[in-house]
């Protein structure tokens, strides 16, 4: 989860309630980390993040329609560039041991390991998920990011 735009705290607690009543089980959640914008136009706003784990019954897809649904409610148009602010974004990171690439979703996220503001979070909660296409867990993944910002 990822905002930077309104109350975050308070974006991210209905979000996760929303999950809740659509039917994502047992959330475990990270704390809020303050990062600063990547890839962001100058003056954009920090970002708060956050990770979320939990179990799904249905599809990634299925998943997915419902994180773009949440982040329509919270105020984040549909068509948006990923580079603006935002109210919410929600990224589906790993997907248990699945990997999918099409054009609409890619498993793992493609750039979540470069990233150490989804790693950090990750870390606190799941830090021996497994990447399925290296078998890196993400507490590897994040020694090695950590590693290659210090080189
Ligand atoms: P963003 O602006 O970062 O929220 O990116 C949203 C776009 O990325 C949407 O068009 C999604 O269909 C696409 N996408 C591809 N893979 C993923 C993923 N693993 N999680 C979330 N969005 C994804």
């Amino acid at each position: 989860m990822g905002g930077n735009l309104g109350n975050s705290a308070k974006i991210f607690e209905q979000a996760i309630r929303k999950l809740t009543e659509n039917g994502v089980q047992s959330i475990r959640q990270s704390r809020i980390y303050r990062t600063a914008p990547v890839d962001c136009v100058p003056g954009t706003p920090d970002f708060s993040n956050a990770a979320l784990t939990g179990e799904w019954t249905g599809t990634a897809t299925d998943l997915l329609a419902l994180t773009q649904q949440l982040e329509r409610e919270a105020g984040r148009p549909a068509r948006h560039s990923s580079r603006e602010s935002r109210t919410l974004d929600l990224d589906l990171i790993l997907f248990g041991g699945e990997c999918f690439d099409s054009p609409a979703l890619t498993l793992p996220h493609p750039r979540a390991r470069q990233r150490l503001f989804v790693l950090e979070p990750l870390a606190e909660i799941a830090p021996e998920m497994r990447f399925p296409d290296t078998g890196e867990s993400v507490a590897e993944a994040l020694a090695r990011l950590r590693t290659e910002a210090e080189a």
